[in-house]
């Protein structure tokens, strides 16, 4: 009886030894595997839902039509990001999400196409480590800003950061006559300095990107620098003087109006994913 006593106590002590030296190696071996892999970091699956529902939302806003795209800073490895494959994105599913290296290629592509230009988002990760969210659109209500030299301004205080200045990308600076795609990474990089440290640059013949340090704020933003085009399109059309907010003003409001940016993404997301 002692004896078997003593074997099970033992036996205690060693598993208790062994978990005690053995645990930390279960718990980084996660971070080993994606260390030895350069990817494949496993992401909440609450991330990728916010990653759905900014696709859905931004096409249900009228933002984004068959074309445009958004990803996410990858959460466990910021070199990475996470976006659709090529799809028209009220069709996004969490199925659809793949994982982009540095070198802007799907880390396991599973057979599906990528979108053509994904190097806006790589490149502005590099440039910005900021920006924890990318929007690309063709918002049409933008468009007539990219192209006039008339420069888009704040109307009110929803659209505070469109204050710091709205830069406009012509392509032809970077690259001359192209088919006007941002298809490589010159093009995204340059692109990417035009915007600098703005929150939106606009895209002479194409659209824009919209920045956010959450996929929450990039997605507001998204949606009200269109709200605020067809503003001021209005209030240019009445004739007068317009006054817009002073770049203070802007800077005021964009603080909080970001501390409140879930009460938008709350109503914006239950509508777009009702019945999905
Ligand atoms: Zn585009």
């Amino acid at each position: 009886m002692q004896d078997t006593k003593r074997t099970g106590s033992s036996q205690v002590l060693i598993t208790r030894i062994l978990v005690a030296v053995l645990w930390p190696v279960w718990l980084i071996s996660p971070i080993l595997a994606q260390a030895q892999s350069g990817s494949g970091a496993t992401v909440d699956p609450a991330v990728i839902e916010d990653l759905v529902a900014a696709n859905r939302i931004l096409a249900d806003q009228g933002v984004l039509d068959g074309f445009g795209h958004v990803s996410i800073r990858h959460p466990a490895n910021p070199a990475h990001l996470l976006m659709s494959r090529s799809l028209a994105p009220a069709l996004t599913t969490a199925a659809d999400i793949l994982e982009y290296g540095p070198d802007c290629n799907a880390v396991d592509d599973r057979g599906r196409a990528s979108f053509l230009e994904r190097f806006i988002h790589c490149e502005v990760y590099k440039a910005r480590p900021d920006v924890k969210c990318v929007v690309h659109t063709h918002s049409p209500g933008v468009v007539p800003f990219a192209a006039s030299t008339v420069p888009l301004r704040p109307m009110y205080h929803v659209a505070g950061f469109l204050a710091a200045g709205v830069p406009v990308f012509e392509i032809r600076k970077a690259a001359g006559m192209t088919n006007m795609l941002i298809a490589n990474a010159a093009l995204g990089k340059a692109l990417a300095e035009t915007l600098g440290d703005k929150p939106v640059v606009l895209m002479r013949g194409h659209g824009n990107v919209v920045v956010g340090p959450s996929v929450q704020t990039a997605v507001f933003r998204a949606v009200y620098t269109e709200i605020n085009a067809r503003l001021q399109t209005q209030a240019l059309a009445l004739g007068g003087a317009v006054t817009y907010l002073e770049p203070e003003e802007g800077a005021k409001a964009d603080i909080i109006q970001q501390q409140v940016v879930m009460r938008p993404w709350e109503l914006w997301k239950a509508k777009a994913m009702a019945g999905k």
